[in-house]
């Protein structure tokens, strides 16, 4: 295997001055779009890639490849709070000097996740989904590598929505797209029709949009409404944070609107053939297939409840809470999963005689 710093990595002018960065990472989606934009004065980073080797390799490639001492970038924009995006955003500050720009709301959230306590949060959601027992230390423990890959932290600087920043000698505007994550930001530069949509709109995957301990409440909601308001931005090209650049913003918002429909409407018929099910059971029907790594399974499960209380909020569904007599869904537990090393986990306390678990039904 080439050490990390052989590894060639894609480095492309998209627009005269903004460069497309792809960073390794350790998850299904292969890479990263990190961007370079270059000012008159300097250069902005954004989004930063996990804190892996890999990404520290990477990035000292993009440096050299661009001509960038570590001195000339002067800004550092992190879109949302997910470790792709944030992970070695840290790293590149202390690497840089340079201020590290983040929406308030995701500080916030980012401080309260990537800490050791939130994982106990995150085990006892998907005990109360129905996550099987024997899955539990291995969600547990993909989650505690993870805290690995986006430490140290950055010291960041707010932005607020609506504010225009100068960025590679060009204003940016900092638009708030709550849904993916509630704090995310996209980069919107009105002269040349020109959106850095880092996760919020992607071309040919859906952006995960899930519940979970730590999400506001509605997000697939509040993601229906962001993508209506951003479809009317007049973009000609869309930066997205992976896959390649694409023009039709609107159409794209479109199909991804309309998916998450056809996606409300599949629950409903599972919902409707089992009467009262768990998210797990919903989850493992709609995703099993591709349920074959732990971080997979927080992405379907977080997926699926995210649309299951999106219809309680509307009324189309109801949750109640069930005594927890057995372990709904075990037979399900995709191989690949159950055969993961289920590392270091806290211990959750599994002895208590009474456990809960949320059953929906239609309303
Ligand atoms: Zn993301
Ligand atoms: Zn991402």
């Amino acid at each position: 295997m080439p050490a990390p710093s052989d590894v060639p990595i894609a480095v492309e002018e998209v627009v005269p001055g903004v460069y497309r960065i792809a960073i390794p990472i350790p998850a299904p989606l292969r890479d990263v779009n990190a961007y370079a934009l270059r000012g008159p004065g300097g250069w902005t980073l954004v989004d930063a890639g996990f804190h892996t080797p890999e990404a520290e390799a990477a990035w000292h490639q993009a440096f050299r490849q661009l001509g960038i001492a570590p001195r000339d970038v002067e800004a550092i924009v992190v879109t949302h709070f997910h470790p792709d995006h944030l992970g070695a955003a840290g790293w590149l500050q202390t690497l840089t000097g340079a201020p590290v720009y983040m929406h308030e709301r995701e500080i916030d959230v980012a401080r309260r996740v990537w800490q050791p306590a939130a994982l106990d949060g995150y085990a006892a959601f998907a005990d109360r989904h129905g996550v099987p027992d024997e899955l539990g230390p291995t969600l547990t423990a993909r989650r505690r590598k993870v805290l690995d890959w986006v430490a140290p932290p950055p010291r960041p600087t707010p932005i607020r929505p609506g504010e225009a920043l100068p960025l590679g000698g060009r204003r940016w505007e900092v638009v708030w797209a709550p849904g993916h994550t509630d704090g995310l930001v996209v980069l919107w530069q009105p002269e040349e029709g020109w959106l850095l949509a880092d996760d919020m709109v992607l071309p040919g995957i859906s952006p995960n949009i899930s519940a979970g301990p730590q999400a506001a409440p509605d997000p697939l909601g509040r993601y229906l409404e962001s993508l209506r308001r951003v479809a009317r931005l007049p973009a000609r090209l869309v930066l997205p944070g992976h896959r390649a650049p694409f023009t039709d913003l609107a159409a794209r918002c479109a199909e991804l609107e309309e998916h998450h429909r056809r996606r409300l409407e599949a629950i409903e018929a599972i919902v409707d053939r089992g009467g009262e099910v768990t998210a797990w059971q919903v989850a493992t029907e709609l995703f099993g297939r591709v349920m074959d790594t732990p971080a997979n399974v927080e992405f379907a499960l977080g997926e699926t409840v995210a649309h299951l209380d999106y219809m309680v909020r509307r009324g189309r569904l109801q949750a109640t809470w069930r005594e927890r007599t057995r372990t709904p869904g075990t037979d399900a537990i995709p191989p690949a999963v159950a055969a993961a090393d289920p590392g270091q986990a806290p211990g959750l306390s599994r002895s208590a005689p009474q456990r809960a678990v949320i059953v929906y039904r239609r309303a």
